[in-house]
């Protein structure tokens, strides 16, 4: 079934039989006419124009093909902020503001924080606009989500430093006071990467091509080298990985080592501090 909205169609009719899910709808009708959500019923009597019922009818058919709404509107809030999401990053989630809530609690005054594979920048931009006074520097190895980061640090006036590396290669010397990352902690071949917003997702930044733990173990491994005794290192990861990950703290001889729950009860955050 295609979706189509013909011309002449009120806007009450169209949130009286929804094509979609009525919430997606809402959000693509409110984005495809520049409208707020209020107008949606305050002008339940507006008749679409021919051109407005185009637009409106290629954004629902992109959407009843999977595209993620996110990335049909080209933003998506986290943390109260606003962040431009394209296709090169990862739509920020509600449960990697866990993550940002666990470093700001640990984020020591004038604090120097590093965040690894940024992506949209959303932690590293949620840390610095909340903690103007840390020193935030935040890396990815993809150029193209570099630059959708960088304007989100400008659209919410966050002080970010941004490079471009491979892991921890830019910042070869540096020591920080706080290591953050939302790394790819899905097995190569797992099935979710074929279900719902993550077909539509950059892969790097989901998978890592391999068991699941390859990016994580690399953190685990190479923080110390970069953050001074004490300092906490935070690692969101999969629904299944709390336990591996806490392993592999505990071996390198992190210490406080512990996991913390998402929203949805899932133990989704795993940290420890640097040993000395
Ligand atoms: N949380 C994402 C998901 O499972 C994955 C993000 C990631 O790999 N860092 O949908």
């Amino acid at each position: 079934m295609t979706i189509v909205v013909a011309p002449g169609t009120t806007l009450g009719a169209l949130q009286r039989q929804p094509l979609l899910d009525p919430v997606d709808q809402r959000i693509l009708v409110c984005h495809a006419l520049g409208v707020t959500r209020t107008a949606l019923i305050t002008q339940s009597e507006r008749v679409l124009s021919e051109e407005e019922a185009l637009r409106i009818t290629q954004l629902l058919q992109r959407r009843e093909h999977g595209e993620p709404v996110a990335y049909l509107v080209g933003s998506r809030e986290f943390f109260g902020l606003p962040f431009e999401t394209t296709p090169a990053v990862l739509i920020p989630r509600p449960d990697t503001e866990l993550l940002v809530e666990l470093a700001l609690e640990r984020l020591p005054p004038t604090g120097r924080v590093l965040d690894l594979g940024t992506g949209s920048g959303a932690i590293a931009v949620a840390i610095a606009h909340t903690r103007p006074d840390a020193d935030v520097s935040a890396l990815d190895v993809s150029t193209e989500a570099l630059a959708v980061a960088q304007r989100n640090a400008q659209r919410n006036g966050a002080r970010v430093r941004f490079l471009h590396s491979d892991w921890f290669a830019a910042v070869a010397g540096e020591k920080f006071d706080l290591i953050v990352s939302n790394p790819p902690y899905i097995a190569s071949g797992d099935r979710h990467l074929d279900e719902g917003d993550l077909r539509f997702e950059p892969s790097g930044a989901l998978t890592d091509f391999a068991d699941g733990l390859s990016a994580l173990r690399q953190l685990v491994q190479d923080a110390p080298r970069h953050a001074h005794p004490g300092a906490w290192l935070l690692m969101e990861h999969g629904y299944d990985q709390a336990e591996a990950v806490r392993g592999l703290l505990s071996s390198a001889g992190y210490t406080e080592v512990a996991s913390w729950q998402d929203l949805a009860g899932i133990q989704r955050v795993s940290g420890g501090r640097v040993p000395g």
